[in-house]
């Protein structure tokens, strides 16, 4: 809870103070931003890349056999994008989620007509989260549920096992590794016959949100809807890609 409070006062507070090493232009192309604009221009926002149609249901299928009923996407994970969430994650601009956040829910808006009874961030493990002093995936899911009106809410999942780095484990490893680390902290009558949106900030193999849907269906959710801002697993050269964003990213 006061981890909670202090992230407030932080998202206040920190972003001028960021404004003195990050002066107000864009992050990408130095131009000069208007008052109501943070971090990057509208231009450079608009040119991001995003997923080819057709892809997230390349993912799905990919991931079959999951409890993952829909995959909602943006973005390709270049280097583009991987700069930004590096601010998100690593660096408070928590400014980059509203932005995200606001694409993220007209996209889904634009594919469904979503009736989720909570929006869901991925949780860290409470070292983690101690560590890191914030949670990427709940500012996320907050942002989210401040726009579409549900709420969001970091108490049905809990990480229970702090995995450790997965840099070198393959696809199938790394669904191992990372399916005993959740648990819900619900009673199975508040998840039953419901529909969530679990959010995570990129979807590198899938196992982590696959291992959250599966723990949510095991409580016999309705439906389990998966959304994150990037992926890589459209590249080409998805293999050495994933490596790269393991390095950085787990
Ligand atoms: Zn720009």
């Amino acid at each position: 809870m006061i981890a909670d409070i202090l992230n407030v006062f932080r998202s206040y507070l920190t972003e001028p103070v960021l404004d003195i090493f990050y002066p107000p232009v864009c992050f990408f192309c130095n131009h000069s931003l208007p008052a109501e604009r943070k971090i990057i221009c509208t231009d450079c926002w608009l040119s991001m890349r995003r997923v080819p149609s057709g892809a997230e249901e390349e993912l799905l299928s990919g991931l079959s056999g999951s409890s993952i009923d829909r995959i909602f996407v943006m973005y390709d994970f270049d280097e583009q994008i991987q700069q930004l969430i590096h601010l998100l994650k690593y660096e408070m601009h928590f400014t980059i989620a509203k932005y995200f956040a606001s694409d993220l829910w007209q996209h889904i808006c634009s594919k469904s007509h979503p009736e989720y009874h909570a929006v869901i961030p991925v949780p860290l493990h409470p070292a983690k989260y101690r560590e890191r002093e914030y949670n990427q995936s709940q500012i996320l899911a907050d942002e989210l549920g401040l726009l579409s009106g549900i709420k969001s809410n970091d108490v049905y999942l809990k990480r229970v096992i702090n995995t450790p780095s997965q840099t070198k484990l393959n696809r199938q490893q790394r669904m191992e590794n990372v399916c005993e680390a959740f648990a819900v902290c619900k009673n199975s009558s508040e998840i039953s016959g419901r529909s969530f949106l679990v959010i995570d900030d990129v979807i590198t193999t899938g196992s982590t949100l696959a291992a959250c849907a599966s723990i949510l269906k095991n409580s016999d959710a309705a439906h389990v809807h998966v959304a994150a801002i990037a992926t890589p697993l459209l590249h080409s050269d998805r293999t050495e890609h994933q490596t790269e964003i393991s390095k950085i990213f787990l």
